[in-house]
């Protein structure tokens, strides 16, 4: 038992948004560009969630497959963050994967500068420094404030709407909304520590990536090397001297995927990551053109692809991704396939390509958790099934969940309704005039 305490009020605000993730960036963004007072709390020093902190260092599920022509898909808040990144010189041309899609790799530094600025520009009040711990509810259903600790002690931030885009559905689970970890056998996607090499040559390099898979079963049959997973993603940056390693795979002492929010496993595997990385990092050395190369980052944290799914109005299913559901409530789409961090390996499992339009409708009661007025989830940790969250989970689907939700708490405000009762068509013609696109025309 701790005493009892008086918090002070940090602030009062129309939209808290929990988490700088892509989610918690894009529904910062949307809430405070129609006029809302909103606060973003982060708990460390810079934005980007996972695509920095974790140092993904690539977007995913910006385009997808539309009959066999790659298209973009996402776009609104994402675009006035993707021009910022290129203005900086940061942002790579997408690259072609599996012969079926492309992903658009980015300089993390890049990124970090372009967030804050599209943050100042947009008139969002961020809060670094804030590990949210807790929250005060008005009533089972409405949440008061949310508690954070910060180097000036705990604060509490009265909120109006409240916004979850911590990845991991922290606030949603403090305030009570249902969740699901996992596929019902205690396994989610295993996660991976990603890092970065420099001095590779790059004209001997090549296209390492499609010799890289033969190597690796090369070693591990002579003994040298036993790796975590197979299906390596390693491939070059912007500047091809630079090149990401997604190699790692971190598990408990059972054998099963480490939990993000267990507080043990998690600093566990952050010491088991870089012990991968170190094993990994000397075997790369053999690649031809990376001789001279040597680790020049590795993120900040371990890599969390799943924890808590928060059950909302809808869960997006995997039949919904393989078979491009449409929804009536669309708030835009994901294009990205499943893509399953299994035990010592990785499956992608494809929509029908190009016979589908490779793309499945996002819906907005996803975000809509069960039995709360004034929260809305998005990102990572939104309704969806473990293997529908192992597509929607990469950044631009989030970044589409993020700016609907952020959208829909300011018309939420404007009406005085709950998050259930949102105008829906009034949303989707607001996301639209704003630039998203929700792929109806298809
Ligand atoms: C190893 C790995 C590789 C990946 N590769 C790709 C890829 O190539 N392309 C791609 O598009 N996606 C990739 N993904 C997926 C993608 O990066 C994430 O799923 C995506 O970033 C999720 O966005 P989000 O906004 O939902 O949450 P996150 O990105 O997880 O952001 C959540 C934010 O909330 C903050 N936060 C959490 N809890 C608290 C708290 N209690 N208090 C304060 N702040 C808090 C975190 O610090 C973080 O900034 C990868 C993920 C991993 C782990």
């Amino acid at each position: 038992m701790e005493p009892g305490r008086q918090t002070p009020v940090l602030g009062e605000y129309d939209v808290v948004v929990l988490g700088g993730g892509p989610a918690g960036m894009a529904a910062s963004v949307a809430a405070a560009r129609v006029g809302r007072s909103t606060l973003l709390l982060e708990r460390y020093g810079f934005l980007g969630g996972m695509g920095t902190a974790a140092g993904v260092t690539n977007f995913c599920g910006l385009h997808a497959n539309v009959h066999g022509e790659i298209r973009q898909v996402v776009h609104g808040v994402a675009d006035d963050l993707l021009s910022r990144i290129d203005r900086l010189g940061g942002l790579n041309t997408p690259h072609n994967l599996f012969g079926k899609t492309v992903a658009q790799a980015y300089d993390t530094a890049a990124y970090k500068i372009a967030a804050d600025d599209l943050m100042v520009s947009a008139g969002v009040k961020v809060l670094f420094h804030a590990w949210a711990c807790g929250v005060l509810m008005d009533s089972p259903a409405s949440i008061r404030a949310v508690l954070v600790e910060t180097k000036s002690g705990r604060r509490a931030v009265i909120g109006r709407t409240f916004i979850d885009c911590s990845g991991d559905g922290d606030l949603a689970a403090w305030a009570g909304a249902p969740y699901e970890k996992g596929d019902g056998q205690g396994n989610m996607l295993y996660p991976s520590t990603m890092f970065r090499l420099n001095g590779v040559d790059p004209r001997r390099a090549g296209n390492a990536w499609e010799v890289i898979p033969r190597l690796m079963l090369e070693a591990q049959a002579a003994g040298r090397y036993r790796f975590p997973r197979k299906t390596p993603i390693v491939r070059p940056q912007k500047s091809g001297i630079e090149w990401r390693v997604n190699l790692t795979q971190l598990a408990n002492a059972q054998g099963n995927a480490m939990d993000g929010t267990d507080a043990m496993e998690l600093s566990e595997a952050e010491m088991q990551g870089r012990r991968q990385i170190a094993s990994v990092a000397g075997f790369l050395k053999e690649v031809p053109g990376f001789e001279h190369s040597y680790i020049v980052e590795i993120a900040p944290q371990v890599g969390i692809r799943e924890t808590r799914r928060v059950r909302g109005r809808y869960m997006l299913t995997e039949a919904d991704v393989l078979e491009c559901a449409s929804f009536d409530d669309t708030i835009g789409v994901n294009g990205w396939p499943l893509e399953l961090h299994l035990k010592g390996d990785v499956e992608f499992r494809w929509p029908k390509i190009p016979q589908s339009r490779g793309f499945n409708h996002l819906p907005y009661r996803m975000t809509v958790p069960l039995g709360l007025d004034n929260l809305w989830v998005a990102g990572r940790c939104a309704s969806m099934t473990h293997e529908a969250q192992s597509a929607a989970r990469v950044t631009g689907a989030c970044f589409v969940m993020g700016q609907a939700v952020g959208t829909a708490a300011a018309l939420a405000l404007q009406a005085g309704c709950s998050a259930v009762s949102v105008d829906v068509p009034a949303l989707q013609s607001h996301l639209q005039a704003n630039g998203a696109y929700l792929g109806q025309d298809r």
